[in-house]
């Protein structure tokens, strides 16, 4: 291990975005790396050639670049390697197709990502793979719904929308008793609030689309992997010939440095008015891990380091005819928070979530469900249009 990666291991978190990847003097002392825009790549010789002995031998196959980003989030995740993909959904679908076979069973939590069931309710069963969705608060619970066949476990915490917390410890040691494999979407959390590998996890998943760009500009996907599994997943990313792109990468190795003071603000921002939030009549709930009131806060507590910018509201409504147009009064009338899919940028947004695919955990009955992801503006502002909305749901 060098000098840099020793000092590296014991520093804190802003101290280690600022220095994850590669070191200046690889580089003639630039501070970043190369963007290497690259198909092919030449051998010196046909021996060379034909043996690929050399660090670099096709585009596809990884470049300066994009090992500058791997070799970051490998320090911040613990993993032995990760794997860029196109999409945090591909992020989703490459794992499951690097560990299921046809005739095997996975086991998914039901406040899972929405496209991962889609995945999983087309592609997967089409493949002859089938599935069961599970309580997020289910714990070692899930020893019941393991069968002979079950090959992976899904997690998400806390969920999409909803913000259910899992007992991710509990459900790796019972996973792994049956011989199955754990992955984990962390995109909420991201490595700094979570670190699924320390968890049990097998394989730590994040949507680098959101908080790591932090721009709302770009889409990638990562997936890093344990020791025991990394193999499997690496061969998987090549025989399908899935790779990060030289800009995108270079983009997210930048948004990296400044993650930890984008999440600090966006944390104490979503915090504080996600307790406003609660004290506000037209408001039934607030979804937020890291309130008291949530349950599943314990797990939050024990668990995690921080929280992140999004959460939800349920808005108090009167009877469920009423839910849909008192949602679309208040998103209407807001001028700070835009309106639109995706989260983890600099600015707010909100969106009126769907919940009619949950098996499970059902929506909310006192009211529909306002996700809001917390820009980096400031409080008092997003307060101002948050009361713009409340006045217009309630002439509703
Ligand atoms: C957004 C998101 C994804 C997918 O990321 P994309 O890059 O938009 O495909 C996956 N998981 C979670 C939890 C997400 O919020």
């Amino acid at each position: 291990m060098t000098e840099k990666k020793t000092f590296l291991q014991d520093a804190g978190i802003n101290t280690r975005l600022s220095h994850a990847g590669p070191k200046p003097a690889d580089y003639h002392g630039f501070v970043n790396p190369p963007v290497v825009h690259a198909s092919t790549v030449l051998f010196p010789n046909a021996r060379a050639m034909e043996t690929r002995e050399q660090k670099y031998t096709y585009g596809t196959r990884g470049t300066p670049t994009t090992d500058a980003l791997c070799e970051a989030i490998d320090e911040l995740e613990g993993s032995a390697g990760t794997i860029l993909v196109p999409s945090g959904l591909a992020a989703i679908s490459v794992p499951f197709l690097a560990f299921l076979s046809s005739g095997d069973h996975a086991l998914i939590v039901d406040s899972v990502y929405t496209p991962t069931r889609l995945f999983c309710e087309t592609m997967l069963k089409r493949m002859g793979i089938s599935i069961d969705y599970y309580d997020p608060m289910i714990g070692s619970g899930i020893e019941q719904l393991i069968k002979p066949n079950t090959k992976l476990v899904h997690t998400e915490a806390p969920g999409s929308n909803t913000f259910e917390m899992q007992d991710i410890g509990a459900i790796s040691t019972v996973a792994h008793r049956h011989g199955c494999v754990v992955t984990m979407d962390n995109t909420w959390a991201t490595p700094l609030f979570f670190k699924p590998l320390d968890h049990g996890v097998d394989i730590s998943i994040h949507a680098a689309t959101k908080y790591p760009a932090g721009h709302s500009d770009i889409l990638m996907g990562t997936v890093s992997a344990n020791a025991a599994h990394w193999q499997q997943l690496h061969d998987t990313r090549i025989q399908m010939g899935i790779c990060g792109q030289a800009d995108d990468s270079y983009q997210v190795l930048r948004g990296l440095r400044t993650m930890g003071i984008r999440l600090e603000r966006h944390q104490q921002s979503a915090l504080a008015l996600a307790e406003w939030l609660e004290g506000r009549e037209e408001v039934a709930r607030v979804l937020h891990p890291a309130l008291p009131s949530f349950p599943g806060h314990d797990l939050w507590k024990r668990d995690f380091t921080g929280s992140s910018g999004i959460f939800s509201i349920v808005l108090a409504a009167e009877s469920p005819d009423r839910f849909r147009a008192k949602a679309h009064a208040f998103l209407d009338a807001l001028s700070i928070f835009g309106l639109g899919y995706s989260w983890g940028g600099f600015e707010s947004l909100a969106v009126h979530v769907n919940l009619s695919d949950r098996r499970i955990c059902k929506a909310p009955t006192e009211g529909p469900v306002l996700r809001l992801q917390i820009g980096l503006e400031d409080v008092a502002d997003i307060k101002a249009d948050i009361e713009r909305g409340f006045a217009a749901a309630s002439a509703v």
